[in-house]
């Protein structure tokens, strides 16, 4: 049954929670969050029976996606209060993980914005619920920053077939749609059951104009996910190879050829999210002064000099995050998102390197945590932790759009400098040239 949180104040809302989160927490996975034990934390995270349990009870009760309307699962909250939720979820390693930011952060809001009553339905309960794993099928090899450039192609099924070719065995539709290309960097691809996926439909149009937006079923005959190993150990992306798909007209979110307006809600809610804690306190920094003091490093100057700026940045972060979602309400984000998403990626890379300067053995304690990239049983964990954070520390300052992305988009529509000419700007993309 959803929360009552009618009529209160942050504080009030805040303590509401807590309580919640007091009584229905799993006590084991309460005392690790409280003792910081990575090692039992990480043991709850591998226990499917308990995570699945504790995300549906999380979805009843509104909590998971307090934004949402309540008629789809939601609290119908603000973003601040949203925000005191987040923050007070996230004190007990108790909110949806990492791997669901696309579905509840991303897919979430953009099928609310855009997309149809069956829709809403469909989708909206069981990603509340923890029921459906999303991946974002954006990027590809020849588009990443220049997403508008994609060249995944969706066709219609007309009477008679797709472009005149046959696709033995798997029913069409007049009226669907048949989708080939490849996407790239798409995480979670191998475990989702949805993608957010953008084709091309009109290739006579220019880039921006000839896109549609889909919601694809995962488990589509032609999909292939091949996923791809990275710096830190772990395989959590991949490329998503795309082989005459069936999609039902069904599933397209928003007007044939409206797929950028669609992508920009989607992009305005990654730029958002991605700016760390939504609530002001004890951060990374913190963390790395707890552990500097005890592993000795601490006795360094340059590097209490280092703690303290981290520390500024991140509390000035905190605040700004908290300021922004004050403003925003019930509203859209907007490209000032950007501001702090590139504040947020230079903050996480310093921050990752700090960690392995506040371990006596640096950064050597890689290979406890090499393999399957989690940190193997007997590894000291702070140490092992440390590594992976540096190793992961340019991730935010590529996924979600580059931080040079960030700086163009905080010149052009927060500042109002003159745009970067784009001299193929009218051609229609089938005429651009290549390369
Ligand atoms: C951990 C991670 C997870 C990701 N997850 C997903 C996902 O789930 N789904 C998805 O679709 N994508 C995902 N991505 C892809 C990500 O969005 C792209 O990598 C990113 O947009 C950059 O595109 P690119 O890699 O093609 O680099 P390019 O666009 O080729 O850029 C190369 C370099 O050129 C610079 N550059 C390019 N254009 C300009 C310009 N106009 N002005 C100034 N500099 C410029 C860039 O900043 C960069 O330094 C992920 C990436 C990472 C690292």
């Amino acid at each position: 049954m959803a929360i009552d949180v009618t009529g209160q104040d942050l504080d009030a809302l805040a303590a509401r929670v807590r309580a919640w989160l007091e009584d229905n927490l799993p006590p084991h996975w309460r005392r690790a969050a409280l003792d910081g034990d990575r090692h039992a934390l990480a043991r709850i995270a591998r226990d499917e029976t308990t995570v699945r349990a504790w995300h549906a009870e999380l979805g009843r009760s509104g909590l998971a996606t307090p934004t949402w309307p309540a008629e789809h699962g939601g609290l119908g909250l603000a973003a601040d209060a949203a925000a005191v939720v987040g923050d007070e979820l996230a004190r007990l390693s108790a909110g949806r993980p990492e791997s669901d930011f696309v579905g509840v952060a991303l897919a979430g809001p953009t099928i609310i914005e855009w997309g149809t009553a069956e829709q809403r339905d469909r989708f909206l309960r069981p990603l509340a619920l923890g029921e459906h794993r999303w991946c974002q099928l954006f990027s590809e090899p020849g588009a990443g920053s220049d997403l508008a450039s994609l060249a995944t192609r969706a066709e219609r099924v007309v009477p008679g077939g797709v472009g005149g070719r046959p696709l033995t065995g798997r029913p069409t539709g007049d009226g669907n749609w048949v989708v080939d290309g490849q996407k790239v960097w798409s995480s979670f691809s191998d475990s989702a059951d949805f993608g957010l996926l953008m084709a091309r439909t009109d290739p006579s149009l220019p880039k921006r104009r000839g896109i549609t937006y889909f919601l694809l079923d995962m488990r589509s005959p032609g999909v292939e996910v091949r996923p791809l190993r990275q710096l830190n150990g772990h395989a959590e992306f991949g490329e998503v190879f795309l082989d005459g798909v069936v999609v039902p007209d069904s599933d397209r979110l928003g007007p044939e050829g409206s797929g950028w307006a669609v992508a920009l809600t989607t992009l305005m809610q990654e730029r958002s999210g991605l700016s760390g804690r939504p609530g002001v306190g004890p951060g990374r920094a913190d963390r790395i002064a707890k552990r500097a003091r005890r592993t000795g490093a601490w006795e360094d100057p340059v590097l209490r000099d280092e703690v303290m700026r981290a520390f500024v940045a991140e509390r000035a972060l905190q605040m700004a995050t908290v300021r922004a979602f004050a403003a925003l309400g019930r509203g859209e984000p907007g490209a000032e998102g950007s501001i702090r998403k590139l504040a947020y990626a230079q903050l996480d890379t310093s921050l990752g390197l700090l960690e392995t300067k506040a371990e006596p053995g640096g950064a050597i304690a890689w290979g406890a945590i090499a393999g399957d990239g989690a940190a193997s049983e007997n590894a000291e964990p702070d140490a092992a932790a440390a590594s992976e954070a540096f190793l992961s520390s340019k991730i935010y300052s590529i996924a979600g759009g580059t931080s040079e992305i960030q700086r163009n988009i905080i010149g052009e529509r927060v500042l109002g400098l003159p745009r970067d000419k784009d001299p193929y700007a009218d051609l229609p993309f089938s005429e651009r040239p290549r390369g």
